[in-house]
């Protein structure tokens, strides 16, 4: 990856993915993710898991855990990694073992932003480290 691209969003995204968050048979959304790290809902969450070049390794595994709204699937989700792949993300995700209530997922397994925020804080370095 291009150290460009590591921005605040992105490194945050990586450390809460690479903590494990959402784990298998859990999702969360693009909303709480950007809240969790910048406090804001930004876009940038969904357009850097869905980017098709250079797709990045470390957000596909977790990509498809990353819902809209309130559990809806993304509209125009599609695998990056390996576009051969024709599952949907509720596929994947009720391959885990997620159940779908009339379009949204089941919310006793989302990951909320506070979830997201504390594992953020863990996986960060000292604040005494240079940025
Ligand atoms: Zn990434």
């Amino acid at each position: 990856m291009v150290a460009k691209e590591e921005t605040e969003l992105v490194r945050g995204m990586h450390r809460i993915f690479m903590a494990g968050l959402p784990g298998y048979g859990h999702w969360t959304t693009d909303g709480d993710l950007g809240l969790a790290i910048t406090g804001t809902k930004s876009q940038g969450v969904s357009a850097h898991i869905a980017r098709e070049k250079n797709p990045c390794l470390v957000c596909h595994e977790f990509a498809h855990r990353v819902l809209v709204g309130e559990g809806e699937q993304k509209p125009n989700y599609r695998r990056t990694v390996d576009p051969t792949d024709m599952r949907t993300q509720r596929q994947q995700l009720e391959e885990e073992g997620v159940t779908f209530f009339g379009g949204l997922a089941d919310r006793r397994l989302r990951v909320s932003n506070r979830m997201l925020r504390e594992a953020l804080k863990a996986a960060s370095p000292p604040p005494s480290e240079p940025a």
